[in-house]
């Protein structure tokens, strides 16, 4: 990388922790020429989460909605690094953080300076880490969120989160073998009926798509495969509120019930899940009329868990060294420039981030396109300080101070365009809340919902190979079907 400009200013470092919606969004759009870029994350991909919960089922394939963080860094016009590593600890105080690396495959260094790396191989996998740290300038803290269990047992051991790619392909292997499983049994048997039962535990957008899709997978497909299997196979939605999706207009949320109702996906509302166990859920029900409850247990074969997010190790671990974040229990408490409270180099965005914005990927994505603009011009606003600083005889410093003063004290703040909600609900139909100039809303359910949710999620797909690809995934499902492989 190269360490200094033609006027001997040196280059800054952004380390940038994180390679989901809101780094990406931000590597896209910040000049890269301008600062050292260093990527650094678990996950060598780029995750297109919107079409997800398509995967389990097999409507879009995982290689579709992936795209490498290192074709991303390859068009950046700078030099940017990335390292395949997960941050474990950010020292504010001293501007370092160390990350670690798992391995396979180690070549006995790491290419870069070793002299505060160690490598040890890990007790339980055998696998060699790498353990180091790196100084930066600024720092992006992007890192999302983790699912939320709320501590209720059992929910860690015995759900499946839809969050990430790993836990797509466990859905689908689960699904598979429930379904396997249960056609060897026979009718009359209890465990049969069982494993036939899907149960999804959270009304999120999340938890609704999911159930849509494998409704879908029933009754599209499945039914050509293994018709006596198919027709016993049961969805369950369960959510603690009286609604699902209850960031939708009211007449959308009727509409998604009914939905259910045609495609006997079992809404069951005002149900909050207190226990899991191996084979059951154990819900309290509220009586929506008197507020009386009761306690009841739901078989399930297949449990996927999606309600909401929970701030991630290295975020809670950060909150406890800064003292303007001792109250933040959500995520990181940020200023209107995305500044972490308390510190005066380090940014934060997207879901690790608490604010008064949803942690959706389109607040996200914003607010990377914000900060690639935030550090073009606290850039512009360093070169004027060097320069004030190292004057030549050519320097105008009366005007240099003035357009300091001027670039300082007018940072914009980040300003949220929300463009409306969307979400697939099952059987082809979608449901939209867009907003459209200052004063107007539409609301809309059904089919053509259901293009316009499609086309809307291809122009936001980050490359033109996955909108080719994710298109393709729909043509060969619109010809062949979906298959029943466990792969
Ligand atoms: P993420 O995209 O989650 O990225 C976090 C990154 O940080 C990942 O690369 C991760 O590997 C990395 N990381 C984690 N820990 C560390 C660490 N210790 N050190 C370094 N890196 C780390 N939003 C919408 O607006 N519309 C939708 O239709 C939509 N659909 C969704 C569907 C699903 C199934 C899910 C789960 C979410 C959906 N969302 C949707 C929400 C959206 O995905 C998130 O709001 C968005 O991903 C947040 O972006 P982010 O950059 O904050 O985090
Ligand atoms: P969410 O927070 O939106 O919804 C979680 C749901 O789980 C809530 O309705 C909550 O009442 C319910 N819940 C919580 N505890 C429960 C319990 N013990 N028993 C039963 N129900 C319980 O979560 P999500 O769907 O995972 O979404 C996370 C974020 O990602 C949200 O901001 C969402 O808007 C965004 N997202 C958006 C889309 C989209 O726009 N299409 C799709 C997926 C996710």
């Amino acid at each position: 990388q190269l360490p200094t400009f033609e006027n001997g200013q040196e280059r800054k470092t952004i380390v940038l922790l994180g390679s989901g919606w809101g780094c990406m969004s931000l590597l896209k759009n910040l000049d890269t020429t301008l600062y050292n870029v260093v990527v650094v994350s678990p996950r060598n991909y780029f995750l297109f989460t919107p079409l997800l919960p398509s995967v389990p089922t097999g409507t879009v394939e995982l290689r579709s909605i992936i795209e490498p963080v290192r074709s991303i860094t390859r068009r950046c016009p700078g030099e940017v690094i990335y390292l395949e590593a997960e941050a474990t600890d950010i020292d504010p105080s001293k501007n370092v953080l160390t990350i670690k690396q798992s391995t396979t495959v180690h070549s006995g260094h790491s290419g870069k300076d070793t002299s505060s790396s160690k490598s040890t191989v890990s007790e339980y996998t055998g696998v060699e880490e790498i353990i180091t740290t790196l100084h930066y300038d600024y720092l992006v803290v992007g890192v999302g969120a983790q699912p939320s269990t709320f501590n209720i047992p059992g929910v860690a051991e015995h759900s499946t989160f839809l969050k990430e790619v790993s836990d797509s392909i466990t859905i689908r292997k689960r699904l598979m073998d429930v379904i396997e499983a249960a056609n060897i049994l026979p009718k009359d048997d209890p465990e049969r009926k069982r494993l036939l039962s899907v149960v999804v535990c959270g009304g999120g957008p999340t938890g609704v798509e999911v159930a849509g899709e494998i409704q879908d997978y029933i009754d599209q497909d499945l039914r050509k495969w293994i018709p006596e299997v198919a027709e016993e196979l049961d969805v369950t939605l369960i959510e603690a509120l009286p609604n699902v999706l209850n960031m939708f207009n009211k007449k959308l949320i009727d509409y998604t019930k009914e939905v259910f109702e045609q495609t006997n996906i079992h809404l069951r509302a005002n149900t909050m899940v207190k226990k899991v166990d191996d084979k059951v859920v154990i819900c309290q029900v509220k009586d929506a009329k008197d507020g009386s409850t009761k306690t009841i247990e739901v078989p399930y074969g297949v449990l996927i868990w999606a309600t909401g997010n929970a701030p991630r190790d290295i975020v809670r671990n950060l909150t406890t060294k800064i003292n303007e974040q001792k109250n933040a229990r959500r995520g990181l408490l940020i200023d209107d420039k995305l500044l972490v409270d308390g510190t005066s180099n380090i940014h934060a965005l997207g879901d690790c981030t608490f604010s008064k914005f949803a942690p959706t990927a389109q607040v996200a994505f914003q607010e990377g396109i914000f900060l690639a603009g935030h550090f073009e011009r606290l850039h512009e606003i360093d070169s004027i300080n060097y320069t004030l600083q190292h004057p030549t005889a050519n320097d105008n410093v009366d005007r240099l101070s003035k357009k300091l003063a001027k670039l300082e004290s007018k940072l914009p703040p980040f300003v949220y365009n929300h463009q409306g909600s969307l979400a697939y609900i099952g059987s082809e139909r979608a449901v939209a809340d867009l907003v459209m100039g200052d004063w107007s809303n539409i609301s809309a359910g059904g089919s053509l919902t259901f293009l316009f949710w499609r086309s809307a999620y291809i122009y936001m797909c980050l490359s033109v190979k996955n909108q080719i690809l994710v298109c393709l995934d729909w043509a060969k499902v619109a010809m062949f079907g979906r298959d029943c492989s466990k792969e």
